[in-house]
């Protein structure tokens, strides 16, 4: 399988290549150059299999040329046995046609774990030791510097430095990424808020000194391989729910794009998805775009689930792209328009592709406080606020939908990750897990540095 980019100027990549490169060269995305195809029999034939088989099952067709079946099982079953769930992505029904997706039972009980457990493993599949090796750079102002700093502690070949804004992240999730006690991970605490952690970052890759010294690289969500393993599961709870003869609707937290896209992709491979539910919170440009093609950036608005507070989806541009026939040329100069304008209109053509597949909700902070709820006093589940505006969606968007179809909302974060938010809304305390409790105790690492970029700049320059 070889990689395009959306932008259509890039050379193309086989999957080593598209992983290690993250963005293509143009400033587009990497896309496979066609959905593979699995037909009923193909799914049918997934039924009873673990989910490390599953993935390799579905993965095998975007390696293809690059890693062979033993070696993609491998990784596979090395990811996934670090997650405390038999089932890896466990099925919770609420009720007659609602379930939750569990995807919170990795290492930092956040969906971004099933990514980048398998990420972290196929960059040191893929990273030979003969060049100088990975140095990951990232800002984070939570959650994704958990899971990455998780993914990558302890492997060969690459090391991960994650700045923080100091005092501005909430005690737990400071100490999933200080916990961590490994040669090759460096948590740092700047003094500043996290746009100023992310400026440094930003330079840092520019930086001549810094890329002369270390080969700098990056996780974001943008990366291909992150994406491809999120397919995954969507076929894994189908086809426990009567796939390939029976369709279903999924409800998405949406941030970014990225998981909602890997359920397009599904959708592509042949896999029976009646709707995918774009699910937003206020800060809903995903659901202005989809619901009246009217791609345009506001202000961001700080809100209780803050891994959906985005103003661009750097992974929508991989469903522009293929909703305008795949046309890179024309995709690239719609882009620069958006760079330049921060709003654009969708095509015709593009709304109409979208809106086979897609519908969307926004749901506000009423909303969600009513969903959490919902699922304590119908079915005892404590639901935390991303996965509760998923949940949120699916309730309004079922009357949309014939009846036999069952809503499959995606469920992103454990509970006890956003207590005190769950404690608003259901008045109950959430126990905290037993690899949660683990981190409460553990001693802490980190390097402190004042908010000064020269200061960040040494600190890497001397790792
Ligand atoms: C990242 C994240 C999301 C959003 O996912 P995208 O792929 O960015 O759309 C939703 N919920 C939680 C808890 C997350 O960490």
């Amino acid at each position: 399988m070889q990689y395009i980019s959306t932008r259509g100027a890039a050379q193309p990549l086989n999957f080593r290549g598209a992983t290690l490169a993250g963005l293509a060269g143009d400033g587009g995305l990497f896309v496979p150059t066609h959905w593979p195809q699995f037909s009923a029999d193909d799914i049918a034939s997934l039924a009873g299999l673990s989910y490390a088989a599953t993935a390799a099952r579905i993965l095998a067709p975007f390696t293809a040329g690059v890693l062979d079946d033993g070696e993609l099982q491998a990784l596979t079953a090395g990811a996934y046995a670090s997650f405390d769930h038999a089932a890896v992505t466990p099925l919770v029904q609420l009720d007659e046609r609602h379930f939750l997706l569990e995807l919170f039972h990795g290492p930092t009980l956040a969906f971004k774990d099933v990514a980048l457990q398998l990420l972290g493993r196929l960059f040191e599949r893929f990273l030979t030791g003969d060049e100088a090796p990975l140095t990951i750079v990232g800002a984070t102002s939570g959650d994704t510097g958990s899971a990455a700093i998780r993914a990558v502690a302890g492997r060969a070949h690459m090391q991960i430095c994650m700045l923080y804004p100091d005092g501005r992240v909430s005690d737990v999730q400071r100490r999933q990424m200080t916990s961590v006690d490994a040669p090759n991970v460096h948590v740092v605490a700047i003094d500043g808020s996290f746009d100023d952690a992310q400026a440094m970052v930003k330079r840092l890759f520019a930086d001549a000194d810094v890329t002369a010294r270390h080969r700098i690289g990056a996780v974001n969500s943008i990366n291909w391989a992150r994406l491809a393993a999120q397919i995954v599961y969507y076929f894994y709870a189908a086809v426990r729910l009567g796939a390939p003869s029976r369709r279903l609707a999924f409800s998405v937290p949406t941030g970014n794009f990225g998981d909602v896209f890997a359920g397009y992709v599904a959708a592509q491979m042949g896999l029976p998805i009646e709707r995918l539910i774009v699910a937003t919170n206020i800060n809903d440009i995903l659901h202005r775009a989809i619901a009246s093609g009217d791609y345009a950036t506001g202000t961001v608005v700080p809100t209780a689930s803050p891994s959906m507070d985005i103003q661009v989806s750097s992974n929508f541009e991989r469903l522009l792209f293929d909703a305008h026939g795949r046309d890179g040329a024309a995709l690239a100069a719609q882009m620069q328009q958006f760079d330049s304008a921060r709003a654009i209109q969708l095509t015709g053509a593009q709304r109409a592709h979208i809106g086979q597949l897609f519908s969307s909700a926004r749901v506000d902070g009423d909303a969600m406080t009513a969903a959490m709820q919902w699922g304590w006093r119908n079915a005892g589940q404590m639901v935390d606020p991303h996965s509760a505006i998923a949940l949120a969606a699916a309730q309004t968007s079922a009357a949309d939908l014939p009846r036999d179809v069952p809503l499959v909302s995606l469920a992103t974060a454990h509970p006890a990750k956003f207590g005190d938010a769950v404690r608003a809304a259901i008045g109950v305390d959430v126990t905290l897990p037993q690899r949660l409790a683990g981190v409460m105790d553990a001693p802490e690492h980190m390097t402190r540095l004042p908010g000064e970029y020269g200061a960040v700049r040494d600190f890497v320059l001397g790792l």
